[in-house]
């Protein structure tokens, strides 16, 4: 029975059991495809780094004797489409069986399970062997109740796989430590310098040109910062133990204009191509504080392992739940384009230039930029969420889209009108002047609301709670910001939104 087994870009997960043995009748595929490359504008590093991955996956089981084809993106059978390619192995090589792993993309996933329906061979899809959890066990978690908090969920998993936990207690006394999470960074905290990867990024480049793929941001071999093999992901967390985890928690949510990663780990990437998997990155960093608990407050520890096994778990978990619908929920009505200086970092605005040009010419943002200053700044001047999901898809180099979507619509744009988040992530300048540095050398003033050089943020965000009244006016957790609107002056909160309308119908000016 000859077996014909597709790998997809996102499945290089070396440790799957379908890589135990060798098996001679079984033959295994990876396609580099403008499928891929277009369905929205890629960042160059995104790109490159499927690319890179993928064939040097390609060749690790090469070495290994499994049998192997791969479609460079120039390779002349290479049809550039997932089921053509597959029909054409099928029937050249005579295949008698095709087997998959449960893609966790929604397009993915329907385009192989109708193929497979088409089929006259017999098809069977296996586990990814990644995750913690299965795709629905948050839907059977959360089963009959009306919110679907990530907190519970996270108490719920720290029990089960017993992270943490002294007995049935959280270790610490605490099951989260939030709230010291918020230190501005300085740059007295020193940052160790970071050690770059060998990679085979140049060649893959000049193949991705001569394809002629159009992408956005710039690429630069010497700052290519992600590991595209397992054993680069595993010394990437090797080095995130020894040199970052000690100030994780604390300076989570900091920004600053000298600084691309801070104490992050710079992991998402290698984990969601599924280089290495959740357990080794927890199993790791657990080890290590084991070890070194003297140097290592837990604050800095459940502040990592909760981003793990709760964000990342539960909004895959949440995809599962709310797909398809949710890809077009819109509850806000928010309608306006995204302005041009997202795609070139010209803006006026500091904390915003700074973090687009992070994205630009890293394919990188941290977390609290992602939320807090561009997906602040789309929500408050009402971007369509398609246009948002759009861009954090494409300019991202973890960007997939089961990560992606419910972070982009769901937590930072309230388009699912509070599935995900318990109340929209928007705030004037006030947060981003405590996270960050940005203000001190902006342009604008982060004091001032209509002036000219009054603080675009200050403006929108009244603006945006007034004209949000009828979704956002019942929120619990918004009521404060509700009775300080009503407690504006008349005449003032009209100046403000006067002057928002002016920045939403001007964006490119500010
Ligand atoms: P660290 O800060 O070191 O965190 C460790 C790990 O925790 C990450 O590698 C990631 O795997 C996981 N993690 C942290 N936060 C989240 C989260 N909110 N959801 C899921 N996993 C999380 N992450 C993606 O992997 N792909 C995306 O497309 C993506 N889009 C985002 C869009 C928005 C608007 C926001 C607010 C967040 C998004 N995130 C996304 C989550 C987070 O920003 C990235 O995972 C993180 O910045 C990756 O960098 P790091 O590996 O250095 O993370
Ligand atoms: Fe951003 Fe406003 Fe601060 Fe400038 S003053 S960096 S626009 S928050």
């Amino acid at each position: 029975m000859k077996t014909l087994r597709l790998i997809l870009g996102d499945q290089l997960n070396i440790k799957h059991s379908w890589f135990k043995e060798v098996d001679n009748d079984v033959t295994h595929c990876l396609f580099e495809m403008r499928q891929e490359t277009n369905y929205v504008k890629h960042h160059i590093q995104k790109v490159i780094g499927f690319f890179a991955a993928m064939r040097q996956f390609s060749a690790d089981l090469t070495n290994k004797n499994h049998h192997v084809i791969y479609y460079r993106i120039n390779h002349p059978k290479n049809k550039q489409s997932l089921t053509e390619n597959l029909s054409e192995i099928i029937k050249t090589q005579n295949i008698q069986t095709f087997e998959y792993i449960y893609p966790d993309e929604y397009r993915l996933e329907k385009q192989l399970s109708d193929f497979c329906k088409t089929l006259a061979i017999p098809s069977k899809v296996v586990s990814s062997e990644h995750f913690y959890t299965q795709r629905d066990d948050l839907k059977q978690f959360f089963k009959g109740k009306k919110q679907y908090l990530m907190e519970n969920f996270y108490r719920d998993m720290r029990k089960k796989h017993d992270i943490l936990m002294v007995g049935n207690q959280p270790e610490g006394g605490k099951w989260n430590f939030d709230k010291s999470n918020r230190n501005k960074w300085n740059e007295d905290v020193q940052i160790p310098l970071y050690k770059y990867f060998k990679n085979d990024a140049t060649k893959v480049l000049e193949d991705i040109k001569k394809a002629t793929i159009e992408t956005i941001g710039t690429f630069k071999q010497k700052t290519f910062a992600y590991p595209i093999t397992r054993i680069q992901a595993l010394e990437q967390l090797k080095y995130f133990c020894e040199h970052l985890l000690t100030h994780f928690g604390d300076y989570q949510d900091a920004m600053h204009t000298k600084e691309t990663y801070l104490f992050h780990s710079r992991l998402s990437f290698a984990m969601n191509l599924k280089l290495i998997s959740p357990k080794d990155v927890v199993n790791t960093v657990l080890n290590y504080y084991r070890k070194h608990g003297a140097e290592i407050h837990i604050s800095q520890v459940e502040g990592f392992i909760r981003q793990i096994i709760g964000w990342r778990e539960y909004m895959r978990g949440m995809y599962w739940a709310l797909m398809p619908e949710f890809k077009n929920l819109n509850e806000l009505n928010n309608y306006n384009k995204l302005p041009d200086f997202f795609w070139t970092g010209n803006t006026k605005m500091n904390c915003l230039k700074h973090a687009i040009k992070n994205s630009l010419e890293n394919g990188y943002a941290h977390h609290i930029q992602r939320l807090m200053i561009t997906g602040n700044y789309a929500l408050l001047t009402q971007i369509h969420p398609d246009e948002v999901d759009n861009w954090y898809l494409g300019i991202y180099l973890d960007a997939i889209e089961w990560v992606q979507i419910t972070n982009t619509r769901g937590m930072s744009q309230f388009a699912d009108g509070g599935l995900i988040a318990t109340k929209p992530y928007v705030s004037s300048s006030s947060y981003i002047n405590k996270m960050s540095n940005y203000c001190d050398d902006c342009f604008y003033n982060k004091n001032k609301k209509v002036e000219h050089d009054a603080c675009p943020f200050n403006s929108l965000y009244w603006n945006f709670l007034d004209e949000k009244r009828e979704q956002l006016g019942n929120n619990f957790r918004m009521g404060m910001m509700y009775s300080l609107l009503d407690k504006m002056d008349k005449q003032q909160l009209q100046n403000i939104k006067e002057k928002a309308q002016h920045i939403i119908s001007h964006q490119d000016l500010y």
